[in-house]
């Protein structure tokens, strides 16, 4: 549906000022995107993510069939948002040699991956060195298979630890067979809020000064926010405003991803249960509409169920996410979801919302199956 045919059907007054704004192409305001944040009429506000959605990539929604890898999750940080993480020598710490990892990659790829997503704790005995054998690894069991790796909070520690610069970083890392960035560390930019969920971790200007580098460098990167845990509209309309402004600066995000949090093992016991239907849609049709710069937007259905992230499609929502066989991240925090959704499923959530399916790696580029 295009955008300036639904103008007529929203009757809500200040949903209408936003569908005439984005007909005509302007940038949504900070005040619209709180006024978005608290709609009832969700099926407006849809009708309006919907056409954005839809102009930018027609009927189709995409999927990724890929494995996770969580290489360890000894960290020094040990997050209060984090159920993952362990110090070294507690129970349940691990870390993944490379024969380990090669054997995993191997075995997923027999089965037929497109990506690997590889993110860990921040380790102090690993080093550069580490990472680099780690990537070309994976690319020696299978050159095709496209890898997204590290946060940015990673990278950071990376450059830290081996006393580099992030650029150099970043080169080796390319080097080695890098393809592009997940979004993860964001969490959510508030330095308030960052000092109560993970005070350790780098700051949110920081995250962002990491993923400019990134960008400038040529990455393509993800971007998240983590919701639903002590953040209020006003700290999720400034996440969503600073995101848009680097993106106009670098136009280096393909993809924007809401995880509601999972506070299951924490540190941080949330005052609020866990999201609602009309909280989850407002916040993906808001995010959709106010990140008119940002091409993606990603429901991962292991955060969210899968019956909820296939709704989302309706509601701004282009990517479903991938299979992800062995996630231990948010399941470590208590989410009921499998931890690999088959190809077939994820094929059938997309085509039962009348779209067409159609199986990519992260970069949007590599299409293998339509
Ligand atoms: S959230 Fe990341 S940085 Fe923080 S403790 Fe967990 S693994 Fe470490």
């Amino acid at each position: 549906m295009k955008s300036d045919c639904i103008i007529d059907k929203i009757k809500n007054k200040d949903l209408r000022v936003i569908a005439d704004k984005v007909a005509r192409g302007i940038p949504v305001s900070e005040a619209d995107a709180l006024s978005m944040l608290g709609t009832n009429d969700i099926l407006e506000l849809g009708l309006i993510a919907h056409a954005v959605r839809t102009r930018l990539h027609g009927d189709i929604a995409y999927y990724e069939v890929n494995m996770n890898l969580n290489y360890t999750n000894v960290c020094e940080l040990r997050c209060p948002l984090c159920a993952f993480s362990r110090s070294e020598g507690d129970a349940g710490a691990f870390t993944l040699s490379l024969d380990e990892i090669e054997g995993k990659v191997r075995q997923a790829d027999f089965f037929g991956i497109d990506e690997v997503h590889i993110v860990g704790g921040l380790n102090p005995k690993l080093k550069i060195e580490h990472f680099e054998e780690m990537l070309r690894r994976i690319k020696s069991v299978n050159p095709d298979i496209f890898i997204v790796a590290f946060t940015a909070v990673e990278y950071d520690y990376f450059a830290g630890i081996n006393n580099l610069s992030l650029e150099e970083v970043f080169v080796r890392m390319k080097n080695a067979g890098l393809g592009a960035l997940p979004g993860g560390g964001a969490e959510i930019f508030s330095p308030k809020l960052r000092e109560m969920i993970a005070p350790r971790k780098i700051s949110g200007k920081r995250w962002l000064e990491v993923m400019r580098i990134a960008h400038s460098l040529g990455l393509k990167t993800n971007a998240t926010l983590l919701y639903n845990h002590l953040e209020t509209p006003e700290d999720i309309v400034d996440h969503l405003s600073q995101i848009r402004s680097l993106q106009e600066e670098t136009g280096g995000f393909k993809t924007f991803v809401p995880l509601p949090y999972h506070d299951t093992h924490t540190d941080i016991r949330a005052k609020r249960p866990q999201t609602t239907g009309f909280g989850d849609v407002r916040l993906f049709a808001a995010s959709r509409i106010f990140l008119h710069n940002v091409p993606h937007l990603k429901s991962l259905w292991m955060y969210l169920g899968d019956k909820m992230a296939q709704l989302l499609l309706s509601f701004g929502v282009d990517d479903l996410g991938g299979t992800y066989h062995y996630e231990k991240v948010v399941h470590s925090a208590g989410a009921t979801t499998s931890d690999a959704g088959s190809e077939s499923h994820l094929r059938r959530l997309i085509e039962f919302s009348g779209l067409k399916a159609v199986r990519a790696a992260a970069n949007y580029e590599m299409r293998y199956r339509q």
